[in-house]
């Protein structure tokens, strides 16, 4: 109905942003203490693309990343998913739109101890009241998709690193989030375990998952097409890299074969 309106409008909607940030502001504290941790970010996100968010220690990557998992709501401007207004939406509502829409991943994996893998993927179907057999049956997908099906009844302690944050990953995309909001996933993990988890997150990325990344890592970020950079409270810049697919390694730096190369791609 949406799309038939806005064709009458003339607006061209496939193109229209899966998410969009309006003028969000975020202020922490009251009176004097106040501190106004987002001052007006204005973010278009495509669906199905491959962003990653940096920017120095306090510069709203966080709060951010925040308001766009539904877990906190701007002070001010907008926030549309799906062209939505989620901050108008209610706690609950905000629950069910986060349970439905989105899965996340964390730096330290956060899984339940002394649970299985399996177990561990299958809680988000358990919350969202699914049947045994369904649960079985999706969390063994997700585990394969994962590469660990082998490796489904061993608990977190029996894992590696990388085989943690794969069960993780498992978890987030289990119900099969349209996005998948990751905090600094490979913040923990020694650089070859790092480049296998981007190389899964491009993977379900190319399934068409969009990917939402916070990371400090310029090698990380490399595997992204769009990379957003925060400064003091406001996206500074966007770097746009859909077109040479994966970014250019940042050290050494960009020679001219590799410009070359990229400008000869299309
Ligand atoms: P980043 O993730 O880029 O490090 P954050 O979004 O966590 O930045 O924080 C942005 C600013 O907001 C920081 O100065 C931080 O101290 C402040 N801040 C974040 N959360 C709170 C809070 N709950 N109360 C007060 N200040 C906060």
């Amino acid at each position: 109905m949406a799309r038939a309106a806005a064709r009458g409008a003339g607006a061209v909607v496939s193109n229209a942003p899966l998410i969009q940030l309006r003028g969000v502001t975020k202020s922490y504290g009251q009176g004097a203490t106040q501190f106004q941790a987002l001052k007006g970010v204005d973010l278009d996100i495509q669906g199905g693309d491959f962003v990653a968010v940096m920017g120095p220690s306090g510069s709203g990557k966080s709060t951010t990343m925040n308001i766009l998992g539904c877990l906190d709501v701007p002070t001010g401007g907008a926030f549309l998913f799906r062209g939505h207004h989620v901050e108008q939406l209610d706690r609950d509502q905000r629950a069910l739109l986060r349970r439905r829409y989105l899965g996340f991943v964390f730096q330290g994996f956060n899984l339940l101890a002394r649970t299985t893998a399996l177990e561990n993927v299958e809680l988000p179907l358990l919350y969202r009241g699914d049947a045994k057999r369904e649960r079985r049956t999706l969390a063994m997908a997700a585990l394969d998709k994962v590469g660990l099906a082998n490796w489904w009844d061993h608990t977190p302690a029996e894992l590696s690193g990388g085989q943690q944050q794969r069960v993780a990953i498992a978890r987030a995309i289990v119900t099969s989030p349209d996005v998948l909001l990751a905090d600094e996933p490979t913040g923990n993990l020694d650089s070859e375990r790092s480049v296998e988890i981007m190389e899964l997150l491009t993977d379900l990325n190319r399934g068409g998952i969009t990917v939402l990344m916070v990371t400090h890592e310029p090698d990380m970020a490399a595997f992204a097409r769009t990379v957003v950079h925060f400064k003091d409270g406001l996206v500074e810049r966007i770097e746009d890299h859909h077109r040479q697919g994966r970014m250019p390694e940042p050290d050494p730096p960009l020679t001219a074969t590799a410009t070359a190369t990229a400008t000869g791609a299309h």
